[in-house]
């Protein structure tokens, strides 16, 4: 994949209900879908950062991404040329394992994304979800959590995206030790926080305080999202001797996205759910294409040319 084009198109997600992330709420995501065609054939790479996460920009891809003039190895040498840029690198992957990404069928167990309410509870419940994650904010209770875990008979993973301070981390890092239907608490500090140390790795996934594999020595789960991760085949030589859990997760991404990360996640033979529970959050835009529910699959025998050109 030196030679050849490429072309891009900036796509804008509005969302049903304004949505919580690590950065606060928000109402809109814009992605970049990316396009490559070369003597390999036809790639597809979705460049899809997240709020709280520090990766390259969106203005920043867009600038590489002009400068380079649909000229593939202009773009590719570019990119060997700079430092960072997580994103590109991991579109560029998905556009350079495209055909393999979609030969093999994908089926992987999906865990159920809810807020703390009952209801959007129950539905994930009654959609057959066997394991759910849950946000939880400084203002929530072991109690209701309690409740939460009586309710529902499955997992629970529970994410605090960096809003604990060390005296609540502790508490809720011993409630979730304690608790064998609780998988793990996510993200309980802010990134970097000196906290994590006397916290220790048993049960205390880290999120936003991993971005790509370089130096990091967290020995407990790591969640990891496909399109923030930087190059793939650098992922997958330090997946290989990574030792401890590794939860892929989403990034809202679009079909071509999903599909390219999905590819990433079956890679991996521990099984654990990824965290996948991310379409029909969106107005409909035809631009989620698989199938939602407890299990996660890829697209089979789809005409990506179609949905390029269908992209507004
Ligand atoms: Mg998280």
């Amino acid at each position: 994949m030196k030679e050849g084009f490429f072309d891009f198109k900036l796509v804008r997600r509005r969302f049903k209900r304004p949505f919580l992330t690590g950065n606060g709420l928000i109402d809109v995501i814009d992605r970049i879908l990316l396009r490559t065609q070369s003597d390999q054939g036809t790639g597809y790479g979705e460049i899809a950062p997240w709020p709280g996460f520090p990766t390259e920009s969106l203005p920043e891809v867009l600038e590489i991404l002009r400068a380079a003039q649909g000229n593939l190895s202009h773009l590719l040498h570019t990119v060997e040329a700079m430092r960072g840029l997580p994103c590109l690198r991991a579109a560029l992957s998905s556009c350079r394992h495209w055909d393999a990404i979609n030969q093999l069928p994908v089926t992987l167990p999906c865990a159920g994304l809810s807020d703390a309410t009952a209801t959007n509870l129950d539905a994930k419940i009654f959609a057959g979800y066997k394991t759910i994650k849950l946000k939880i904010r400084p203002e929530t209770t072991f109690t209701e959590i309690d409740a939460l875990l009586y309710r529902f008979r499955g997992q629970l993973r529970l994410d605090a995206n960096g809003s604990l301070d060390l005296t609540a981390a502790r508490a809720w890092a011993e409630f979730v030790r304690q608790q064998p239907r609780i998988d793990y608490l996510e993200q309980p500090l802010p990134v970097g926080h000196a906290g994590y140390a006397s916290l220790g790795p048993d049960k205390i996934a880290i999120d936003e305080s991993f971005l790509t594999p370089g130096g990091v020595t967290w020995a407990g789960p790591i969640v990891v999202k496909p399109a923030l991760v930087g190059d793939w085949d650098e992922f997958l030589t330090w997946r290989q001797v990574r030792r401890g859990p590794l939860i892929y997760s989403s990034t809202f991404e679009t079909a071509i996205g999903r599909q390219g990360a999905l590819w990433l996640a079956n890679h991996d033979s521990s099984n654990l759910p990824v965290g996948f529970d991310t379409l029909d959050l969106f107005e409909n835009d035809a631009r989620d294409r698989h199938t939602p529910g407890p299990v996660a699959e890829n697209l089979a025998n789809f005409d990506w040319e179609k949905f390029w050109l269908d992209l507004t």
